[in-house]
């Protein structure tokens, strides 16, 4: 459809290793709903749910992690970090028994956002396979 077709585009033009909205969100210049926090990473609600439950879950420092294809071996802790975190937020909003984590990684996954980022999904039934 039209929404995902846009989508597609938008996530070609959107790798430049520029800073994004969300080096923002993590220095408050912008308002987000911050579920979870601490030294190393960041969870807020996504501004556009897809599920009842559907948080973001970022790296407060980049590090050249745009996008997980990008990764590299000094990345391995804090990758580990951000996927506890996950089960954190999940334990947290009370979706612990049942939530998906999904990665978008670069254009033909539609990754809009080049700061890398987790999304954490549940409170619904969720069904596979995703599109
Ligand atoms: O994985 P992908 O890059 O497509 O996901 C980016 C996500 O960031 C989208 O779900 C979008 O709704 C969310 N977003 C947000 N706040 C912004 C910009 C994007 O929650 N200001």
């Amino acid at each position: 459809n039209n929404e995902q077709a846009a989508a597609r585009a938008a996530a070609i033009n959107a790798d430049t290793g520029a800073p994004t909205i969300f080096d923002k969100i993590i220095n408050k210049e912008i308002p987000s709903s911050i579920v979870y926090e601490d030294e190393k990473v960041l969870a807020f609600r996504d501004i556009s749910p897809q599920a009842p439950v559907h948080v973001l879950i970022i790296p407060k420092f980049r590090d050249g992690l745009t996008e997980l294809g990008k990764a590299d071996a000094r990345h391995g802790e804090i990758l580990g970090q951000l996927l506890y975190a996950a089960k954190i937020v999940a334990e947290k909003e009370g979706i612990a028994d049942g939530f998906r984590v999904v990665i978008n990684s670069g254009a033909s996954a539609c990754q809009s956002v080049y700061h890398l980022h987790m999304h954490v999904l549940g409170g619904r039934q969720m069904n596979w396979p995703p599109g």
